[in-house]
């Protein structure tokens, strides 16, 4: 029968290996995570900058509340 104590993954390569994949999930997870943020931060810079391009482009055929209006989209408030 095999025994198991603290730190036995330093002689044990099952030990070692469960471990690994343990920090594989840890790690697959907190990618995860930064994946959905970094996408959120994305999609509010793309909102933004489409915002903007409008006013650019079209704010001379509008008046000053389209372009409140617009930049108020873009800011998301
Ligand atoms: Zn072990």
């Amino acid at each position: 029968m095999t025994e198991h104590w603290e730190g036995c993954e330093e002689v044990h390569w099952d030990c070692r290996i469960a471990q690994l994949e343990k920090e594989i999930a840890r790690l697959q997870e907190k990618l995860h995570d930064e994946m959905s943020q970094l996408e959120i931060a994305t999609d509010l810079g793309n909102k933004r900058w489409v915002a903007l391009n409008e006013i650019y482009e079209n704010a001379e055929k509008h008046n000053a509340d389209w372009c409140k209006r617009k930049a108020q989209e873009g800011l998301g408030i």
